[in-house]
């Protein structure tokens, strides 16, 4: 055997080669015969190939350049498709495929090792941060939204409770003179589970026997039903991630509709209940500005400074373990398709697209600055100042901030 063969054969061992058509295999082979690439350009071609299918942009087949020399064709291929990765994606003929009309999982119950209280899994130094603490209650979601990280953290198909939850969280001392923020949307959503295994029941309790707590329950569901039939203890907050209709269909798969997402808070700000929203991620794609602005138009007309205690913005980055997971799933996804820029270790727009997003939702909800609590979530310290004029030197500012500001809508106590 061709001693180069051999050697593209162990290079295409643990790379997607395989999910690759049959067509794209043999002719990446081809031309790896004929043009003799490296073990790593090899791997580059392959996860092009997959980008490109997950992207719905075609295939490399397409976009090969014609050339006798290895490095003139590896350099020009690697610019067309940095070109298509640049290009700002439009989901105006995206066709979808092989998202799952229903999530299909096994529930899990069992004693849990620890206790999943912590701080924010995402939190840096390296960005201005909040020091919000997270507290896993279920762990995995229902939901599959194309851009997120849990899905690299957990097994997908089981959703696991914590038969201790509830007597841990009983058991939990907290100092009664500080004001804590907790959250318990970042493991899985918080209420797509309802009062499953008793969890909001917990909570509930928990919230009630620790007034100095802030506990904020993240959702992208419509199931309210355990809010509107219980007292809910006043020092709870309910937040919503929004998106607009476009990415909710497109990337946010199996979770509840924009107009489902609102109704909720409608209703739960009806009951007196504060209320949040989340714009995280806002994705860059054509038309993107004007589409958010019409979400943020909607939510200044559907709802009143007071009833809203938070709205945030935050925007796409990803680790390399969910660009992987995302290449290996045989589906498409506009999602990576974007400029790339280094953020923290992780990848992220450039500036100027941040730039750009961020200060047109922030300057859209200008009825609503100074009473109501606005932050960039994982951003620059530098990126507040360009995109809403000013900046806290340190998180623990921030943070107090943030806390005073929940405190005072919520009409608790706050201790510093
Ligand atoms: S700003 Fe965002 S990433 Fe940072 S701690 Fe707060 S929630 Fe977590």
């Amino acid at each position: 055997m061709d001693s180069y063969l051999e050697k593209f054969n162990s290079s295409i061992k643990n790379t997607l080669f395989d999910k690759l058509p049959i067509e794209m295999q043999e002719f990446i082979k081809q031309k790896s015969l004929k043009l003799r690439f490296t073990h790593q350009e090899i791997k580059q071609i392959i996860d092009i190939s997959r980008d490109l299918s997950l992207w719905d942009e075609g295939s490399i087949i397409d976009i090969f350049p014609e050339h006798d020399q290895k490095k003139v064709v590896f350099a020009r291929l690697k610019k067309a498709y940095e070109e298509l990765r640049c290009k700002p994606n439009s989901y105006k003929d995206f066709e979808l495929k092989n998202i799952p009309k229903e999530q299909k999982f096994t529930f899990a119950t069992e004693a849990k090792e620890g206790f999943g209280l912590g701080l924010c899994p995402v939190a840096s130094e390296k960005t201005r941060c909040c020091n919000l603490l997270t507290l896993d209650a279920v762990e995995s979601c229902g939901f599959d939204c194309s851009y997120c990280s849990i899905q690299s953290f957990y097994n997908q198909n089981t959703i696991t409770f914590d038969s201790n939850f509830k007597d841990k969280l009983k058991n939990l001392k907290l100092e009664q003179n500080k004001t804590y923020h907790i959250g318990t949307g970042q493991a899985s959503d918080s209420l797509m589970w309802g009062n499953r295994e008793g969890i909001l029941d917990a909570l509930f309790s928990f919230a009630r026997d620790n007034p100095n707590v802030i506990l904020e329950f993240k959702t992208k569901s419509d199931n309210i039903k355990y809010f509107l039939e219980h007292d809910v203890p006043k020092n709870i907050l309910c937040t919503w991630s929004l998106n607009t209709p476009t990415i909710i269909q497109n990337e946010e798969h199996l979770s509840a509709s924009l107009d489902k997402r609102l109704k909720s808070a409608r209703a739960l700000a009806d009951k007196g209940i504060k209320i949040g929203f989340h714009f995280h991620p806002i994705v860059h794609y054509e038309g993107y500005l004007d589409e958010y602005a019409e979400v943020y138009k909607r939510l200044l007309n559907e709802f009143s400074s007071d009833e809203v205690a938070l709205v945030s913005f935050g925007t796409l980055t990803f680790i390399k373990p969910v660009i992987k997971q995302l290449r290996e799933r045989d589906f498409r996804t506009k999602i990576s398709q974007m400029p790339f820029v280094d953020a923290g270790g992780k990848s992220s727009y450039p500036e100027n697209i941040k730039v750009e997003m961020f200060k047109s939702a922030y300057e859209s909800f200008k009825p609503w600055h100074k009473k109501t609590f606005f932050y960039l979530c994982m951003e620059s310290h530098e990126m507040w100042a360009k995109c809403f004029g000013y900046q806290y030197s340190t998180n623990n500012d921030f943070e107090r901030a943030m806390l005073a500001a929940y405190a005072k809508k919520l009409d608790i106590d706050f201790f510093i």
